[in-house]
């Protein structure tokens, strides 16, 4: 369904009755506002998807906006890797914007609601203003130094900026309600100490605004129309709200924020804190591991920019929360590579072919499609010699009629070459097969149009030839979890269900061309799956990533 067909999910008809309101289009504007913490992961994606799925449909700026406010947690090396992942799932935004830049702007409006009476420094510590917030049924305490005059708050708050003060030991608060039924709206944090080096703005500043104190204030400095978060931001709606009431000038634009449905993914954890414990504890090899459901775990595993924006497209965007399997990202993989990914041979599992009726010391170099799907893909050259590689489990000595596959006596065609007759077998002491002796048809050439050639046999196989095979190192992946919902059980931790098998590496034949392959290039193995030539590989020593086998063997393993 072409894009303007698609229906209006619930956010564009907010924006719709909005400007049926009174707004004009071109006060639309949004933003995506990561916190730079970690790196961005699939779930991230479908905000992404939303943000500036908006901004082309309404042809809105949009902003990406750092959420940099705590410096304990935060660095250079994530803002980084935010930027390249937007840019590589094909986005662009407006301004690059930085909660930092507004510091000064929110201390300033921080003083003023000080002197209008809105504010206050609280001397207590941390554990006993959570103790006085009460309980949703209750009505929580006010702090002794709720009504503190205004100049000894102004005082004690220019003495925490100038970090003249000890973390937790004063913290400024706005003064809205301790009976309010709404917990974050009595008397919440605007600032606290923090004695850390902020990745932006260094040691000029002590003190650090909260998120909700932040977050509104730069929508509103940035006139961002729409502010659209997750959904367990709805009861900080109301604080947004009153933030705003206290410094809105009515010349200008008023923010609103709006809740969506957070997306979850099967089989993996989608939050940057879990994720960065599996980093810290080596479980993976870094943010950009293949099995991560980060966006570049998700491109180094072979992921195309069109497979993860039509995933999220495909899951719309929602009111309530539910995991969307893996399967369905899968299978948006499979559809845009099988479109796009050249076709190869490669063999996983080697065993040697002989073929005894080929000429020794002869070799053909025969044409092959490189992509059915795409006339355009054009041909290559494959070549064929007396002695080829073929998968193991493509030979039995014998096997029932439903095996298409070589057993002695049968034939098989060899894809985009001959058929083979399987004659007999060599055995080691183990009886392990270690060599089988095959015939060919000489006339049987695919594509030469002789009657032989166009005879039906049942099974296709891919093949290498020995001599001209490079050898090449296969990372096969599968989930990082063994079950569905790894952050789902109260009892236990996520760690408890890691996959011990979430990478196998084999040593696999692929045929001549993939020397030809760079870093991120995707191909189908043939019969196999997809694959991508990972970062760490060179002409000397191959090394693929596969993204995803041909079909869902997990879907097969529940029938
Ligand atoms: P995490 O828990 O992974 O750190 P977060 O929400 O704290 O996630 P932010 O960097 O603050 O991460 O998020 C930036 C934007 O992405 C926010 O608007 C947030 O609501 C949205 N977002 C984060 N996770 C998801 C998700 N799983 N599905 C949809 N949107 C998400
Ligand atoms: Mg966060």
């Amino acid at each position: 369904m072409a894009k303007e067909e698609a229906p209006l999910h619930f956010i564009e008809h907010i924006v719709e009755d909005d400007l049926k309101a009174g707004y004009k289009q071109e006060e639309l504007k949004f933003r995506f506002p990561p916190e730079p913490n970690g790196y961005l992961h699939i779930g991230h994606a479908s905000s992404i998807c939303l943000n500036f799925g908006l901004g082309e449909r309404y042809k809105a700026p949009v902003n990406l906006r750092f959420d940099d406010t705590n410096p304990t947690k935060e660095e250079q090396e994530f803002v980084d890797a935010i930027k390249r992942d937007i840019e590589w799932l094909g986005f662009e935004w407006a301004e690059e914007c930085y909660a930092s830049d507004y510091f000064q702007q929110l201390y300033d409006w921080a003083v003023q609601l000080i002197k209008d009476g809105k504010a206050y420094v609280d001397s207590q510590t941390s554990i006993l203003i959570a103790e006085q917030k009460g309980t949703p049924n209750e009505p929580g305490i006010e702090s002794p130094f709720r009504n503190r005059p205004v100049e000894e708050s102004l005082a004690l708050f220019e003495k925490m900026k100038n970090g003249e003060v000890k973390e937790g030991e004063h913290v400024l608060r706005a003064k809205i309600d301790m009976a309010s039924g709404n917990m974050l709206m009595r008397d919440p944090v605007m600032y606290r100490v923090v004695n850390k080096a902020h990745h932006r703005t260094g040691s000029n500043w002590k003190i650090y605004p909260m998120y909700d104190w932040a977050h509104g204030q730069s929508d509103y400095l940035e006139q961002v129309s729409h502010s659209l978060c997750t959904l367990e931001f709805l009861p900080h709606r109301e604080l947004y709200d009153w933030f705003l009431d206290q410094l809105y000038d009515d010349k200008k634009l008023r923010p609103k924020q709006r809740e969506f449905a957070r997306r979850n993914l099967s089989h993996t954890v989608v939050s940057k804190r879990k994720l960065a414990k599996l980093v810290e504890e080596g479980v993976v090899t870094g943010w950009d591991d293949p099995r991560m459901p980060t966006i570049s775990g998700l491109r180094r595993r072979g992921y195309t920019p069109d497979s993860i924006r039509n995933f999220a497209d495909s899951i719309g965007v929602g009111k309530r929360e539910n995991m969307i399997d893996v399967s369905h990202l899968e299978f948006n993989v499979r559809e845009d590579l099988n479109k796009k990914a050249p076709r190869i041979m490669a063999v996983l599992d080697p065993v040697k072919v002989v073929i005894t009726n080929y000429p020794e010391g002869k070799e053909e170099w025969l044409e092959a499609e490189n992509n059915q799907e795409d006339e355009s893909a054009g041909y290559r050259e494959v070549p064929f010699s007396r002695e080829l590689y073929i998968e193991k489990e493509d030979f039995r000595e014998e096997a029932n009629r439903k095996f298409f596959r070589l057993k002695i006596g049968k034939e098989v065609r060899l894809k985009n070459a001959y058929i083979i007759k399987a004659e007999s077998c060599t055995k080691d002491s183990e009886g392990n097969i270690t060599e089988i002796q095959c015939t060919y048809d000489p006339e049987s050439k695919s594509g030469s149009g002789t009657e032989a050639s166009q005879r039906k046999v049942k099974g296709t196989l891919h093949w290498v030839s020995v001599p001209h095979a490079v050898p090449a190192e296969v990372r096969l992946y599968d989930r990082l979890f063994t079950v569905p919902a790894p952050d789902g059980d109260k009892e236990k931790d996520f760690m408890e269900f890691l996959n011990p098998n979430s990478l196998q590496i084999v040593r696999a034949a692929a045929e001549p061309s993939v020397k030809d392959l760079k870093e991120g290039d995707n191909v189908q193995f043939q019969r196999l799956g997809y694959f991508v030539i990972d970062k760490e590989s060179s002409p000397e020593a191959v090394i693929f990533n596969r993204t995803v086998p041909l079909r869902d063997s997990w879907a097969k393993l529940k029938d």
